[in-house]
């Protein structure tokens, strides 16, 4: 409105009171461009964002995964589906949700006809798992899913291939395939930082309260698919094979009322085909334990806590030198859920697909026929 260094400008800025309180003066011009800093970076342009549902608001969806939609650059938050409405209103006033888009388990089906949503995050019971999964891509829709990915392998191989008739995307939620700690586990142990891998030592304890989801045998829960599995799946992806076998045993007290329907603790081995032997445990009924060693030829790496959501730690000892390697810390679910939405607006395939939770799930039944039979089981493939 007003050209730089004319009188009108300065009477109207003294007049509101502005020339006094900042060095605007006709002593202190602009700086040019070619005056200021020559290294100020430009932003890029906003990259376009895919939409996410968000599906069952319990513990994980409210405390970790819509918090982290602030933090990613190619997911928002624009639909929800609870069987709550008032508190699903309440959260999608904070997340700035339109209204409309709130949807209730029955209506779920809907979600196809509204085109702001590209992808759901199944975030349900274990037991729900494979329903809401087949709905969603049913109703056109990509679909990431937290694991364990479903209650049993019949279920997982039904997902995959309702996701693959209906030309959708489908992804396990295994959250530490997305932060640099495990991944840079995985290159080192594969890239032969320790030498020849013989063994794992694996293990993820918790106390687990009463009302969980964790202690019901008909939402599919268990110490194994909800803890154990992170274990397994350490095991998997450090040595990049599948195991041949497993054994196990459980212990269920009888003097605890959480656990009348799954075990408290369950230790089991996996055999794997280069000859690596692991050994896990995991437990509902103990302080916090989530970490890992692998152990080769020439040292051992160890990441302790693991599988936490901050403060993971890794270090490599060889010859009795430690070394620990700093690594800067990313959120886990806005890495995942940004490979995601990149793998829906670009055309990728995820890195956990609906196959890597199969296999996983496949261990896991191997696992519960051992502690029920007492027998080594060769996992099915
Ligand atoms: P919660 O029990 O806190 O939440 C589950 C939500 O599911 C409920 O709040 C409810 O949402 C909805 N729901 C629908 N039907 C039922 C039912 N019959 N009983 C209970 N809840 C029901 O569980 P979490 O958020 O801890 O876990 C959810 C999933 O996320 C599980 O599969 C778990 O394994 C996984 N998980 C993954 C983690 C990770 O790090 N990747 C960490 C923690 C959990 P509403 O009221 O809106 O209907």
């Amino acid at each position: 409105m007003f050209p730089p260094d004319q009188p009108d400008r300065r009477t109207f800025l003294a007049a509101a009171g502005w020339l006094a309180s900042t060095a605007m003066s006709k002593d202190v011009p602009l700086a040019p461009p070619d005056k200021q800093s020559a290294d100020a970076k430009m932003p890029d342009p906003p990259q376009k964002k895919a939409g996410w549902a968000v599906v069952g608001l319990g513990k994980l969806a409210l405390e970790e995964i819509l918090p982290a939609c602030a933090l990613c650059k190619r997911s928002k938050p624009v639909a929800l589906v609870s069987g709550h409405p008032d508190k699903a209103k309440k959260v999608a006033a904070a997340y700035d949700i339109d209204p409309k888009a709130i949807y209730t388990y029955e209506n779920y089906d809907t979600l196809k006809d509204n085109p702001a949503v590209d992808v759901i995050y199944i975030v349900l019971p274990n037991s729900m798992h494979a329903e809401f999964t087949t709905r969603g891509v049913k109703a056109g829709k990509h679909v990431l899913c937290e694991k364990p990915m479903a209650a049993s392998v019949a279920e997982c191989e039904g997902m995959i291939a309702a996701a693959k008739a209906a030309k959708r995307k489908l992804m396990i939620a295994y959250r530490l395939r997305y932060e640099p700690f495990n991944m840079k586990a995985i290159e080192l142990v594969r890239g032969g930082e320790i030498g020849k891998l013989k063994s794992i030592t694996a293990s993820h304890c918790q106390n687990t309260e009463a009302p969980n989801i964790r202690l019901s045998r008909e939402l599919a829960g268990g110490p194994v698919g909800d803890v154990g599995i992170y274990c397994l799946n350490a095991c998997r992806y450090l040595t990049g094979e599948e195991p041949t076998e497993v054994t196990a045993i459980a212990h269920q007290p009888k003097d605890d009322s959480r656990f009348k329907e799954v075990p408290e603790s369950v230790a089991f081995t996996l055999r794997f085909p280069s000859g690596v032997i692991a050994t896990c445990d995991c437990s509902f009924g103990t302080d916090e334990s989530r970490r890992y060693r692998a152990l080769g030829a020439d040292g051992f790496l160890q990441l302790d806590p693991a599988f936490p959501y901050h403060g993971l730690r890794l270090t490599v000892q060889k010859s009795a030198k430690i070394s620990e390697y700093k690594l800067e810390e990313k959120n886990h679910f806005a890495g995942e859920m940004d490979h995601f939405s990149e793998c829906v607006l670009d055309g990728k395939d995820p890195r956990t697909p609906g196959e890597e939770g199969l296999a996983d799930v496949r261990v896991i039944a191997a696992i519960e026929e051992a502690w029920k039979t007492g027998k080594a089981v060769a996992v099915s493939k």
